[in-house]
């Protein structure tokens, strides 16, 4: 099975939470799709499926995309499913982006910062199955960056109950109570009664 991505981080993750799963996973570049799909659609839901979908045309294999991002409530659920390009740049950084929703919250007080990050998994079959998932994980966005881990805008994120950002939590400690983590144990649910009724 095919993992629709070029983003390093996130492959990492898919990989250590499908590890179980007994199914070989490549990359998008290892079966051979150098292309970036665009992301025109306006819900994760469709992103994914768009990256997903495309995949699987240009392969004729099973492929499993993510499509994820941040929704802050007081910037009206921004950057939302604009997160990997927030800025406006392609070329800007982490960093830039997360300077970005820190400008725009200004000194707002932390029980106003709340905010969650949204995974839309979705799996798209050579015979035009599609299987889908979603998970989130709720939490605040601090005053300023803490930690070296995870990516994006986890330096940001304070899951509610932690008091450790995504970015201070261990790949294991992130992936068992993320966005990503639990779309994907529930795709991996689909996925095995999928396989049973074949
Ligand atoms: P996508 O590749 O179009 O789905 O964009 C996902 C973007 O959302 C990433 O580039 C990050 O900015 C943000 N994002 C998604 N998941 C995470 C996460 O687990 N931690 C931090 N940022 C994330």
């Amino acid at each position: 099975m095919i993992l629709a991505s070029n983003n390093a981080h996130k492959m990492e993750e898919i990989r250590a939470i499908l590890a179980d799963l007994g199914i070989d996973l490549v990359s998008q570049r290892e079966a051979g799709c150098d292309f970036e799909v665009d992301e025109t659609g306006t819900t994760f839901e469709e992103n994914a499926y768009l990256k997903a979908a495309a995949v699987t045309a240009a392969t004729g294999e099973s492929a499993i995309a993510d499509d994820s991002g941040l929704e802050v409530d007081a910037l009206g659920g921004e950057p939302g499913v604009h997160s990997a390009r927030y800025t406006g740049n392609h070329e800007d950084s982490d960093e830039d982006r997360n300077n970005l929703v820190l400008k725009k919250l200004g000194d707002l007080p932390l029980e106003k910062r709340t905010a969650r990050f949204v995974s839309a998994i979705c799996c798209t079959f050579p015979n035009g199955d599609v299987l889908r998932a979603r998970g989130t994980i709720e939490g605040r966005i601090l005053f300023a960056p803490r930690g070296e881990n995870g990516f994006g805008y986890d330096p940001l994120f304070l899951p509610d109950g932690y008091d450790k950002t995504t970015a201070e939590l261990s790949p294991e400690e992130k992936n068992a109570i993320s966005h990503r983590g639990n779309a994907l144990r529930i795709f991996k649910e689909e996925l095995r009664n999928y396989y049973a009724h074949k």
